[in-house]
């Protein structure tokens, strides 16, 4: 019998040492472990993919990037979508937005949400949205951001996060689709940033204090 799992709780005790898997070279001093390997995040995203196509069979659906550290899971998620369509019976039309926010300073928010670069997003009025990020935190973010999508009055909106953090400051928001939920600790790589550095990190691992001190504004 399948079950069918709905996310993975990455716990404290499966966690990586960064020497048990290939880290990027210049940050092997930065980061204190390895949370989900590269190979783990592509086997989960497939699945999301499937269960998104599913999910969205009437279609067509608009995917809306969540920039900059939703950009790797998005690309990896529609290269999913598009396989699935060229293989499958059914198939799903989607195109591409993009919208650009910032909350983070360092590792603390500044509690505030700020929209800093987006399209025109009439676009999205009587179509299908799907909001793809990288991690939903307090939550605060994500609800903001679907009060203004509602303004523009999509046909709906669903929310894909990589990674929901288990954390007593969340709002209780839950994402519709999510990749892994992981441990109370800032985590960077995969495109997920500290100050702009670490997207270029290929797993995503947790920051030592090296990397905060290194790397701080
Ligand atoms: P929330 O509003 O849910 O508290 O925070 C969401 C945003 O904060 C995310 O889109 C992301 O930009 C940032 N964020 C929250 N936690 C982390 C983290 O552990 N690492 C990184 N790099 N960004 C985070």
């Amino acid at each position: 019998m399948w079950y069918e799992i709905e996310h993975i709780i990455v716990t404290t005790a499966k966690r990586l040492f960064s020497g048990d898997v290939l880290l990027t070279k210049h940050y092997e001093d930065d980061v204190k472990s390895v949370l989900i390997p590269k190979g783990l995040i592509n086997d989960r995203t497939e699945r999301l993919a499937r269960n998104i196509c599913r999910d969205v069979s009437k279609g067509p659906l608009i995917g809306l990037c969540v920039l900059k550290g939703g950009y790797q899971f998005f690309g990896d998620l529609m290269d999913c979508i598009r396989t699935i369509n060229s293989n499958g019976e059914q198939s799903v039309q989607m195109s591409v937005d993009f919208i650009r926010l910032k909350s983070y300073e360092d590792d603390q928010s500044s509690g505030e949400v700020k929209i800093i670069g987006s399209d025109d997003l009439s676009s999205l009025h009587g179509k299908h949205v799907l909001v793809v990020e990288d991690i939903v935190d307090t939550g605060l973010t994500m609800q903001k951001l679907l009060t203004t999508l509602q303004k523009f009055k999509p046909a709906s909106v669903k929310v894909a996060s990589l990674l929901v953090k288990r954390t007593p400051r969340s709002t209780g928001y839950r994402p519709d689709y999510i990749g892994f939920e992981i441990p109370d600790e800032f985590v960077v790589g995969y495109a997920l940033d500290y100050n702009e550095y670490f997207r270029d990190l290929n797993h995503i691992c947790v920051i030592n204090d090296n990397g905060k001190k290194k790397y701080a504004t």
